[in-house]
């Protein structure tokens, strides 16, 4: 094998021979499919995707890669709104065979593999009427979501995803499989528990499960006005936090879900979630019902897993975003979300309200990587865009509405930023996190290997 970053340092053969698992090359069968990512809008082609079988393919891979020079992108879920989960001329380390899940019931444990998605692991769960809490949709890989915090429907009354991680299993830049918990590694433990992929491949995770049985939740369709949308939001911060609420306003969109008399107005395409006791899970959202009449009203007793919406493999959507927190959504702010919304034509535009809280909160801000414990509503406004002309108009907007609902909380979620620069990821890791996160980056990944991501680089001389 020679060095360098040219691919013909290494051939498809030898990768074959040093891998339980599967070498798809750009003459491969299923190539352009396996190189597919879940937004559109990118289009690398990798040297090489390995579909690795093991822990042990992660070190090989990880080791070609080391010695090669050639870029390695990590591949779960496949979501990165930025793009990082593939390589142009490089190798993609591809984990989505790696799916096993054990379940330990009467522990409340289990362990899974990084190559199943939220919503595998959700099904598998609840099986048992438990439940970790990911995201909101249930296509995006456990190992993303988790490596970043995870923010989803269990998060007030549960916490962020990391805070039910127990363990995980990381291969590191060296090729070293190690086990990681409080006790072992706790530096690497804390960085990856919202530090992203920057220290490794994590291969597999343990992670606390909660009962949570038939819970009260679905979609409200609700008109949305300024007021509606101030009034929501007073509703779901005073909400028990078994309540956690997603509130997306937009122009509804011609969908079967969503009456035809609604088609292109305002609406509040709102998510709500109780986990907990069913009676009083119904009263908790009697008041959002009561802001107006809704539009189609899905809320009632379900399996936990129903929440995530069927998904469709083969929309690949091209879309601009923006994430930020802020501290409050009062009528002023909500106008401004009216006024920006509707002074756009894109044909889907969002501005994507979470109030947080509750569980999350209780966390102090250093005991993991994710440091914005205390922020209160998470805001992502996106709009998609038709090709590169009008994606400088979509992103102009975003960012014009972005600024106009900046607030005191300059902090930005790694797992929703896009391709962004420095000075994002910095907003992610403030003050002392990126410091810490630098130091151990250092130890862990000297070179910058796992560097395709949004990434902290060594810090200098430790
Ligand atoms: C439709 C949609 C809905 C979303 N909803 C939510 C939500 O509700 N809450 C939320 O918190 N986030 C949400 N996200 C963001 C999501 O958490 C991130 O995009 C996450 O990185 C996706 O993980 P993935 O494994 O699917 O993606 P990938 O693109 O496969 O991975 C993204 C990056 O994560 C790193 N990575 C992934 N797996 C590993 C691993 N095992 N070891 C090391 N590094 C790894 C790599 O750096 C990789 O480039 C959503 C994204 C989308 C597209």
């Amino acid at each position: 094998m020679k060095t360098g970053s040219d691919p013909s340092a290494v051939s498809i053969p030898h990768l074959r021979s040093l891998v339980r698992g599967r070498v798809i090359g750009p003459d491969d069968d299923g190539y352009d499919e396996a190189r597919t990512l879940v937004y559109g809008g990118f289009d690398q082609r990798p040297a090489f995707i390995v579909r690795v079988a093991d822990a042990t393919d992660v070190a090989s891979v990880i080791g070609v890669a080391r010695e090669t020079g050639l870029e390695l992108a990590i591949r779960g879920g496949g979501h990165s709104n930025a793009g990082h989960s593939s390589t142009e001329g490089g190798i993609v380390l591809d984990l989505r065979d790696l799916k096993a899940l054990e379940i330990d019931a009467e522990a409340r444990t289990a362990w899974a593999e990084t190559g199943l998605t939220a919503g595998e692991y959700t099904a598998a769960a609840a099986a048992h009427g438990l439940a970790t809490g990911f995201g909101d949709a249930g296509s995006v890989g456990i190992g993303g979501i988790a490596l970043g915090g995870g923010v989803g429907f269990l998060t007030r009354k549960h916490g962020l995803t990391i805070d039910s991680l127990l363990e995980a299993e990381v291969v590191t830049a060296s090729g070293e499989i190690l086990r990681v918990d409080e006790e072992n590694h706790p530096d690497l433990f804390w960085a990856i528990r919202g530090g992203g992929g920057n220290f490794g491949v994590a291969t597999r995770f343990r992670f606390r499960l909660h009962e949570v049985g038939t819970i009260v939740g679905g979609m409200l369709f609700l008109p949305a006005t300024a007021e509606i949308v101030a009034r929501f939001i007073e509703e779901a911060e005073s909400a028990p936090e078994e309540l956690t609420t997603i509130a997306n306003v937009m122009p509804a969109p011609p969908m079967p879900l969503v009456p035809e008399e609604a088609h292109g107005k305002m609406i509040i395409m709102a998510m709500l979630a109780y986990a907990g006791d069913i009676e009083a899970g119904e009263r908790a959202v009697a008041p959002f019902r009561a802001l107006a009449t809704p539009y189609a009203d899905m809320v009632r007793p379900m399996s936990y897993p129903e929440m995530f919406l069927p998904d469709d493999d083969s929309y690949h959507p091209t879309a601009v975003a923006r994430t930020m927190f802020v501290d409050g959504v009062d009528l002023g702010v909500a106008e401004t979300i009216m006024e920006h919304l509707e002074a756009s034509d894109a044909p889907v535009r969002v501005a994507q309200l979470r109030v947080l809280g509750g569980a999350m909160a209780r966390v102090p801000a250093d005991a993991t990587a994710f440091a914005h414990r205390t922020s209160k509503i998470m805001v992502n406004v996106a709009a998609f865009y038709d090709g590169p002309e009008d994606k400088i108009v979509r992103e102009a907007w975003v960012d014009g509405f972005a600024e106009a609902l900046r607030q005191g909380d300059d902090g930005m979620y790694v797992n929703f930023l896009g391709d962004e620069g420095e000075e994002a990821v910095r907003r992610a890791y403030p003050g002392s996190t990126w410091d810490r996160l630098a130091e151990i980056k250092a130890g862990y990944d000297p070179t910058n290997l796992f560097r395709l991501n949004q990434n902290v680089p060594p810090a200098d001389g430790a």
